[in-house]
């Protein structure tokens, strides 16, 4: 497929760190879909509250917990992973189970594939509330990054993980919440090697507030709150910069620092690795920093009060990271897409495009042509067309979907008139 160099993000190169702009990144980023965030944000949150409390009310909400893991199992398979590319990891007891689930992706380099690069978040909740934002914000932008990463090779092996507790009260003695990120750590055999651990925990922001900016987590500090080792403090800053650049390369949000801070972060940095993390960052009318969010740890922790466009945006960035981190593949623009082959007669013209669309198609039948937004509104869908009326449409980057019985294939098309 044909690589598109839109016209305004070609004055964005080199910013620092030796980091370039990827238009197959952006490309990848801009496949990020608010009604996926949304579905999978609403599923979770119909589960319920997922606070596994401490050892003594445990019981209270195990099943929804456990209803929000097999959810998300369910929805990895959707995009084509299987049970061979998850593991449940019970770290908690057979009478009272904790389960993280990782999902790893193994790397295509020889020597880098036996490093990780892992994105994680929570999906459990406090007992106030079904933590719409707090984490399920979180929880979706690592699904939909898992969706559009699924056929994309990186040189690294990245994880995926969902961890669980760490609202938590206190486990078999131990206290202070983060546990299900803990056990993990604290399971790694020596000589792990991780290239660096990325956080997501509250990056929905609030409808009620202006959302245009992200906060990119430093371990920036050695107190018990904030890490204890000192070791892996430059190379996180190396990181953040890197996260922070990756921010307005392939998201509309402005990235600023701050420190990292009582996350599933926390016990990788105990541990010496490197860790970096994504926090939302929320202003009012006057341009204050709110700080929590006003729905932090409450019962208005819902749906109705995350920005999905937000969301949108957080996840692009954490997507166009991710493929930075991990070292995705640059060359291939077809995406999720099986035996693509086949479709290297699927072309659209002019593109840029004004008045229509033509389409040439490979030797089939039936197919069905969907133009949609890159919000994932559906503008057009028509069977066995070869040309698309675009008259109607405003100047911007939309997709065209190819669908036969058997598979798809997207491409990009700007209109512009
Ligand atoms: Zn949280």
């Amino acid at each position: 497929m044909k690589k598109i160099l839109y016209p305004s993000l070609l004055a964005l190169s080199v910013m620092g760190f030796s980091q370039t702009f990827t238009q197959e990144y952006k490309n990848r980023a801009d496949l990020v879909l608010q009604t996926n965030l949304q579905t999978y944000n609403a599923d979770l949150v119909s589960k319920g509250i997922r606070h596994l409390g401490s050892t003594a009310s445990y019981t209270n909400y195990y099943s929804n917990n456990k209803a929000a893991l097999d959810y998300i199992v369910a929805k990895l398979k959707t995009f084509g992973y299987t049970d061979a590319d998850m593991v449940i990891q019970n770290v908690g007891t057979t009478a009272k189970p904790i389960l993280n689930l990782i999902l790893t992706k193994i790397g295509v380099d020889a020597q880098k594939k036996n490093t990780f690069v892992i994105m994680g978040g929570h999906f459990d909740s406090v007992a106030a509330g079904v933590g719409a934002n707090d984490n399920l914000s979180g929880v979706a932008a690592i699904l939909e990054t898992a969706r559009i990463l699924k056929n994309v090779n990186t040189n690294y092996t990245v994880k995926f993980i969902f961890f669980n507790a760490e609202e938590s009260g206190t486990y078999n003695g131990v206290s202070g919440g983060l546990f299900g990120s803990t056990q993990y750590a604290n399971s790694l055999p020596n000589g792990t090697s991780i290239k660096v651990m990325f956080n997501l925990d509250m990056v929905g922001g609030n409808t009620s507030l202006t959302n245009n900016s992200i906060t990119c987590e430093a371990d920036k500090y050695n107190n018990v709150t904030t890490g204890t080792q000192s070791s892996n403090d430059a190379e996180s800053l190396v990181m953040t910069t890197q996260l922070k650049n990756c921010v307005p390369l392939y998201s509309n949000l402005t990235g600023l620092f701050s420190n990292a801070y009582s996350s599933d972060y926390m016990p990788f940095e105990n541990k010496g690795f490197v860790i970096t993390g994504f926090y939302e960052r929320m202003t009012d009318a006057s341009g204050g920093v709110i700080e929590p969010n006003p729905t932090y740890h409450k019962s208005t922790d819902i749906a109705a009060n995350v920005s999905y466009p937000y969301l949108v945006q957080t996840t692009k960035a954490a997507l166009g990271a991710m493929q930075h981190f991990s070292e995705a593949d640059t060359n291939s623009a077809v995406l999720a897409t099986t035996e693509a082959k086949d479709f290297n007669n699927f072309k659209i013209y002019p593109n840029p495009a004004k008045e229509v669309i033509n389409i040439t198609v490979p030797n089939t039948d039936k197919y069905e042509i969907t133009l949609i937004e890159p919000s994932g509104k559906v503008l057009i869908k028509d069977n066995n067309k070869k040309q698309i009326n675009t008259s109607k449409l405003k100047n911007g980057i939309y997709y065209v979907i190819l669908k036969t019985s058997k598979q798809s294939v997207f491409e990009t098309v700007v209109i512009q008139k």
